[in-house]
């Protein structure tokens, strides 16, 4: 057992639900607290107890660039969940605890870097924005990301893209059967941080077996060689046998032995729908390999592990992928150098995203000036539309944390350039070097 204790921040966020009866709903944290008062975990000193704080705008402006502007799109819940894993990280930085796991909602790692509005439930990226705020606050450069939510962490995927500082690493049901679609292995960063985005997609009905294959195999091995000042566990609990929105085959025991090789200094709750048959059992799996404590008497009562045998198809998919990403890790330094070579002066592509919760669609192109002095300047040309917002244009540049000053004038002239055509209603720049965001336009 540690000598230090496990933080827990809880935030059930009784006033925001996106419908009474929708699925992401306050009922996924009651039953879970239910679970842990009647265990008895509060009790222990291997657990203690953390209040969120209040996430303030400047956090999430460090991560987001908000349409019209980030305020219109959030709720105060928004802000306490994000604060709750401040909260939860800050109690670890400060030497307070071992490891801290925020059990709070509204999720947010399918929450991009420009938003409109909400999508997979999520409008802002809780996780960027608590390990943005670290960077600014305490000193942390390298972060280690293990998304392991049965949905891509596409939102977090997006924000980290170009740099090269954050490994995200996501594990998730196959996007050719899930929504949102994406996280294939191809999806592998932008030329400057071409290898720090993992996307390990798996086929629906893997079970703990297979999981544990690749965590033992690749994830862990790359986060060995990572050497993060911080592993961040995107902790979604949507992977379980009986999570009425997936196809997987995940226990509580899978999840705590995932939980208790990862040894993440944070993990933060994202998704996780079946409310009372898995997550109570889950999260208290989870609560207990993180404090250190034995957890295998956690068993759902109605786990039958005979139903849940990986296929022989599925054993052989996960041994290829595991070959294949094998090989990525290995050869990654080489092969990032030839696509920044491909790539030239700027890297381009476009992307189109879909805000189910709010019905706006965006198409979006992203130019990065490939810059041997720094991790370059990220140009955002977005137009959304959708029946309640019209439609919107917005230009956003990021500046990074190293930012060369060749960059920074760059970036600073392709936003003047954006404002005098008069076609954005907000061109935005996000200086990461100066924590500045500033909006060119009116207000
Ligand atoms: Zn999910
Ligand atoms: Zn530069």
């Amino acid at each position: 057992m540690s000598a230090k204790p496990l933080g827990l921040v809880f935030f059930p966020a009784f006033d925001w639900a996106i419908s009474p009866t929708h699925p992401e709903r306050q009922e996924r944290l009651l039953y879970t607290r239910d679970q842990i008062v009647e265990e008895g975990l509060l009790d222990l000193s291997a657990i203690r107890e953390y209040k969120p704080k209040l996430a303030t705008l400047r956090d999430l402006q460090r991560v987001h660039i908000g349409v019209p502007g980030i305020e219109p799109l959030i709720t105060d819940a928004h802000l306490i969940s994000a604060g709750g894993a401040i909260a939860a990280a800050e109690s670890v930085l400060r030497g307070e605890t071992a490891h801290a796991f925020a059990l709070v909602r509204p999720p947010g790692h399918h929450a991009m870097r420009v938003v409109h509005g909400t999508r997979g439930f999520c409008t802002i990226n809780i996780e960027a924005v608590m390990i943005e705020h670290l960077r600014q606050h305490y000193g942390i450069r390298r972060v280690a990301v293990v998304d392991t939510d049965v949905h891509h962490g596409d939102g977090t995927q997006d924000i980290f893209y170009h740099d090269p500082d954050t490994l995200f690493i996501s594990f998730h049901q196959d996007g050719r059967t899930l929504y949102p679609g994406s996280g294939a292995v191809e999806e592998i960063g932008g030329p400057k941080a071409w290898g720090t985005t993992v996307n390990i997609p798996l086929p629906p009905g893997t079970t703990d077996e297979g999981l544990h294959q690749v965590l033992d195999a690749v994830i862990l091995p790359m986060l060995a060689d990572f050497q993060p000042d911080m592993i961040i566990n995107s902790a979604g609990q949507d992977n379980h046998y009986s999570d009425p929105l997936a196809n997987m085959a995940i226990t509580a025991q899978g999840y705590a032995r995932l939980a208790e090789k990862l040894q993440a200094d944070v993990a933060v709750l994202e998704g996780g729908y079946s409310i009372e048959e898995a997550l109570p059992y889950v999260n208290v799996g989870i609560i207990l390999a993180m404090a250190g404590l034995p957890y295998h008497r956690v068993v759902e009562p109605d786990r039958h592990l005979q139903n849940l045998v990986q296929t022989d198809r599925i054993n052989r998919y996960i041994d290829q992928l595991i070959k294949q990403w094998q090989g990525l890790w290995k050869n990654r330094d080489h092969m990032r150098q030839q696509v920044m070579q491909q790539a030239g002066d700027y890297w381009r592509r476009s992307k189109s995203i879909y805000y189910d919760d709010s019905g706006i669609r965006e198409s979006q192109q992203e130019t990065l000036r490939i810059c041997p002095d720094c991790h370059g300047t990220l140009q955002i040309a977005s137009q959304a539309e959708g029946h309640d917002i019209g439609i919107k244009r917005v230009f956003g540049v990021v500046l990074p944390r190293d930012c060369c000053p060749r960059c920074a004038h760059a970036g600073r002239d392709a936003a003047l350039a954006a404002k005098k055509q008069n076609h954005y209603g907000i061109v935005v720049i996000q200086d990461r070097q100066n924590d500045t965001y500033e909006n060119l336009i009116g207000r």
